[in-house]
């Protein structure tokens, strides 16, 4: 028994390990949340009948589908969105492959990118700039705000206010409900909206970012719940603060994102809605003729709005 004792113990404590890795993983594998009661959703929304008081050119930038599907499904997700936009009275859309001509940019007010950024160069830099600075919006999904390499991700970071910095520097991971999104309510894209909002997802967070960006996003532990304010959660070393941002170049805007991994997540109502406000605050206009796209597709004849498929079973594609 003396000698067995050692080995027992080495087998229980492997066991043990196991056991907290197999649910560590079990808590951050691909799911989404459980579909939510319309009504619910409907007070955040609101339900006004409202039009855009311009029209408004939307531009949809893609790129080659990088994962395995259901994750950064770039030409899904393109699919998904432009037809539903295009629903939305006075919204024409056009869409860009990896990266919009001038003639595209000159007729553009909002470019809303999903891909994986390509090498800019330095004239492409030149165009994007001057579109944000004479008043284009933007709204940049997830690995929108990554072009690699690094050396010119500074310039890129002065379109859109944040980039990656590098393997090294930038840091990226996914999470679950243990790691709410905080909201800054009192920025105006998020006025109204809870203070707190649960995914499973990923963010990234160490970027570099321009002195006039505003956090108004962050992924951070549950314990930060008890904080009063959201200036409070971002001030702790544990808050992964470029979960949303906000950013003013000239007269341009843009709202940007570092979520929005899993395609899932675009089935979501409360992401949705995150995203749309996003969209009219970029545009300078009420969220109101875009509150039916939360709702679109995902409502069920139960009242329910959102998904249960995690949709890992697409085949994405190249193009
Ligand atoms: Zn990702």
């Amino acid at each position: 028994m003396m000698r067995c004792a050692p080995l027992l113990s080495v087998l229980l404590v492997s066991l043990a390990v196991q056991q907290v890795s197999a649910q560590k993983k079990t808590q951050l594998a691909p799911r989404p949340n459980a579909p939510v009661a319309k009504q619910e959703i409907l007070k955040l929304t609101g339900n006004k009948e409202a039009e855009l008081s311009k029209d408004v050119q939307i531009l949809w930038l893609y790129g080659p589908e990088d994962h395995r599907g259901g994750e950064h499904d770039y030409i899904r997700i393109k699919e998904l969105f432009v037809p539903m936009l295009k629903t939305v009275p006075r919204v024409t859309v056009d869409e860009a492959f990896r990266f919009p001509s001038q003639a595209q940019f000159d007729k553009a007010d909002v470019l809303i990118q999903f891909l994986h950024m390509p090498d800019l160069t330095a004239e492409q830099l030149q165009m994007y700039k001057s579109f944000v600075e004479r008043g284009g919006g933007v709204v940049s999904i997830h690995e929108s705000c990554i072009m690699r390499p690094a050396k010119r991700a500074g310039q890129y970071a002065e379109c859109i206010g944040c980039s990656w910095k590098g393997n090294k520097e930038s840091k990226w991971s996914k999470f679950d409900h243990s790691y709410p999104l905080f909201l800054n309510t009192k920025h105006p894209a998020f006025v109204g909206l809870p203070r707190l909002i649960r995914f499973n997802d990923e963010s990234y967070w160490n970027l570099i970012t321009r002195d006039n960006v505003e956090a108004i996003g962050a992924i951070a532990p549950q314990s930060l719940e008890s904080k009063v304010s959201f200036s409070d959660v971002l001030k702790s070393e544990d808050a992964r603060s470029h979960a949303f941002w906000a950013y003013q170049s000239g007269k341009g805007r843009v709202f940007g994102t570092t979520t929005g991994h899993y395609t899932y997540t675009y089935f979501d109502p409360m992401y949705r809605l995150l995203l749309m406000r996003g969209l009219a605050w970029t545009l300078n206009e009420d969220p109101a003729p875009f509150m039916p796209l939360v709702f679109q597709g995902i409502t069920n004849d139960k009242g329910l709005v959102g998904t249960t498929d995690s949709m890992l079973d697409y085949k994405n594609r190249k193009r």
